[in-house]
């Protein structure tokens, strides 16, 4: 059973959830690695591994998602992201399982291989794909295609949002802090003091800030952006933690309404390649320093960075004697199985281009 409903067994039958993985997810000491950076410990949470067929980060938010799609006897989802996003393909290949169709409404991003592995995963699980120039005419086009498809099946999809990060998605979040809670307790890992996540949609860093604030762990949280930066973009988390936390708290009055401080939110703007999903040299490093030597695979966009950053913060002395967490957000499940024998040309057109032009020069 799921940590948030061991503790708060009233949300239970309050919210919707359909189990797609296995929680919790394991926690590894990287020892190696702990000594050479000169840190106390050094603990990596992998997400990577929640389910056999495709793993990460967004399968703990789409649990939630499908679950009330279900509920509320949909019969497609239909969602956004970029060309390669690991969301799309997640929302894709468990809808696909429930017996959901998909609707994808992708924008262009910069090429990678990741992207054509994850939009022939989709394909092979039936998702309807569609590609815009930018997210705001995905956005744009995303009402005509809910009345086009509400008129093809008698009922509106379900929207959700880019990452899976609405309230409902983000308790899949609050879900992992309080089952890393449950770790420390068990004590498979001290306490940290503190934890590095990569942060896209901001669902996963909210759900976790809140989840540890509910929890009483005092581990200082950073959410280490990969995204372009909004005006508001503390505003923007400040009101996703906010609006998790009374969803909760209104469907069991015993989780709490947590308290915290703006301050207590850091945020990290400094290993932002300037591009969203444009592979870095820090990035590219950190990637191979923790394959080298634990044997972990990150990936480019999102992962590599927030490795970069706790490497970056290791070397500036600032981890010295410090308990760390790295929480890994990236599917480790090699899907080759399920997309070898597809032909990219069966895809839409304007898919094509990602597999007859060359990938960014640092993807190798
Ligand atoms: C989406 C994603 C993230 C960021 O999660 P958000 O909830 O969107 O902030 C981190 N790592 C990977 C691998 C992802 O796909």
């Amino acid at each position: 059973m799921l940590s948030i409903f061991k503790r708060y067994p009233e949300l239970t039958d309050k919210i919707q959830h359909t189990q797609l993985a296995n929680f919790p997810t394991p926690i590894y000491k990287l020892q190696t690695l702990s000594e050479e950076l000169d840190l106390d410990t050094l603990f990596l949470k992998e997400d990577g591994i929640c389910s056999e067929i495709y793993g990460g980060n967004k399968v703990r938010k789409i649990e939630f998602l499908l679950g009330q799609a279900l509920k509320d006897g949909r019969k497609e989802v239909l969602t956004f992201g970029g060309a390669g996003s690991n969301h799309a393909t997640v929302t894709a290949v468990y809808a696909n399982r429930v017996g959901l169709r998909s609707i994808s409404m992708l924008s262009d991003q910069l090429n990678a291989h990741y992207l054509r592995r994850n939009l022939l995963m989709s394909y092979k699980h039936g998702a309807e794909l569609h590609l815009y120039p930018t997210d705001s005419e995905a956005q744009d086009a995303a009402l005509a295609q809910l009345d086009i498809h509400e008129q093809q099946t008698g009922i509106k999809p379900m929207m959700i949002p880019s990452g899976g990060s609405s309230p409902l998605g983000v308790v899949g979040f609050v879900n992992a802090g309080l089952e890393l809670a449950d770790q420390i307790e068990a004590g498979a890992l001290p306490e940290p003091d503190i934890i590095y996540c990569a942060m896209g949609s901001m669902g996963t860093a909210a759900g976790l800030f809140l989840g540890l604030k509910a929890s009483g762990l005092k581990s200082e949280l950073v959410p280490v952006r990969v995204v372009p930066e909004k005006p508001n973009h503390l505003e923007l988390f400040i009101n996703l933690v906010h609006s998790t936390n009374s969803f909760l708290h209104v469907n069991d009055p015993e989780f709490p309404i947590v308290d915290f401080d703006k301050s207590d939110i850091r945020i990290r703007h400094d290993f932002y390649p300037g591009e969203y999903a444009r592979f870095t040299e820090s990035g590219i490093a950190a990637i191979s320093k923790l394959r080298e030597t634990e044997g972990f695979v990150l990936e480019g966009t999102y992962s590599a960075n927030a490795f970069a950053a706790l490497l970056n913060d290791a070397s500036s002395g600032k981890l010295t004697d410090k308990k760390v967490l790295f929480w890994k957000t990236n599917n480790s499940c090699d899907i080759t199985q399920h997309i070898d024998n597809l032909d990219y040309r069966d895809l839409p057109i304007d898919f094509h281009k990602y597999f007859e032009n060359d990938v960014q020069p640092l993807d190798v």
